[in-house]
């Protein structure tokens, strides 16, 4: 019997990129997999891929910085099925741009999204989890909040909040039979990077051909991530190139000084260019 098999399972973002591959490949192994997120088509989308396949699916439209309506669909899903097995707190903004023309919306934005939806998730699901005596709260933070992402700065220091979140209520949740992972992957190929307003100055396809790393599919990352959260993995970093530069920045980090500087230069020609 598979681990996830009739397993209840919440997603955030669950309609695009890597929360889309984890929905499928869960209810492909039989979890009840719930959908959470902001665009209604594209939950609509992964919600038929599943029931076509066989599948067990539900969507909801909920933006995880708004705590009230995440509460109610957490609620209810615990309602409907009396517990609730897995949360994958995934959905993420991104932006790439010199800090300096960041104005204060887009900085708290991330903020709300990044690292306030993963909190809120967890405020409401945890204590659910700690009276039912088990549960796997799994959440997304990023190679970046490792090894840092100059021109991204506000994006990883939100990553690196959820890691060193996760690293605690860890320590602290084993005691309750209630399980901690975070996510860290690489470069992903899916929407973060799509659409203008997700760059400021530069041309995204041009800043995302400098990355010296090979970009994995999102089918991939949710492969890494599933075999990390059965093996019960606290930090699940994928793929081995982020392994590396984990190791290296825990170890060297001023050998990692010199890729960072380039990833500045680079766009910085490219928003003069
Ligand atoms: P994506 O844009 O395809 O997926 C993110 C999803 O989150 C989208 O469906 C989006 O609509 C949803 N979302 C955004 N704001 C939301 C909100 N307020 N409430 C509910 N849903 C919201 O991108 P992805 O790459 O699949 O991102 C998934 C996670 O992986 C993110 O946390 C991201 O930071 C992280 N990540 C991605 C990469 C990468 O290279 N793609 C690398 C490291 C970490």
């Amino acid at each position: 019997m598979n681990a996830f098999s009739n397993s209840v399972v919440i997603i955030t973002g669950g309609g695009s990129g890597i929360g889309k591959a984890l929905s499928i490949s869960l209810a492909a192994q039989g979890a009840l997999v719930h959908l959470f997120g902001l665009k209604e088509d594209r939950l609509e989308d992964v919600h038929q891929e599943i029931i076509s396949a066989g599948g067990n699916c539900e969507f909801l439209h909920v933006d995880v910085t708004d705590y009230p309506a995440l509460k109610r669909a957490i609620l209810a899903v615990k309602e409907r099925h009396g517990h609730i097995d897995y949360l994958f707190n995934n959905a993420g903004i991104t932006l790439l741009a010199e800090a300096q023309d960041i104005e204060i919306e887009r900085w708290n934005r991330i903020v709300d999204v990044n690292l306030m939806g993963v909190v809120n998730g967890i405020q409401i699901a945890y204590p659910l989890m700690i009276n039912q005596g088990s549960g796997h709260i799994i959440n997304t933070a990023s190679l970046a909040g490792i090894a840092g992402y100059p021109t991204s700065a506000i994006y990883a220091a939100t990553k690196s909040a959820v890691i060193r979140l996760t690293e605690d209520l860890q320590l602290e949740a084993e005691d309750y039979g209630v399980r901690f992972s975070v996510v860290c992957p690489g470069y992903v190929k899916t929407n973060i990077f799509e659409g203008s307003d997700r760059i400021i100055g530069g041309d995204m396809e041009r800043t995302l051909s400098q990355i010296p790393f090979k970009m994995i599919s999102p089918e991939q990352a949710a492969a890494s991530i599933l075999a990390g959260v059965k093996k019960n993995k606290i930090k699940i970093i994928f793929p081995a190139y982020a392994r590396l530069t984990a190791t290296i920045n825990r170890l060297a980090p001023w050998l990692l000084r010199p890729i960072s500087k380039k990833l500045v230069s680079d766009f910085k020609a490219d928003i003069s260019s």
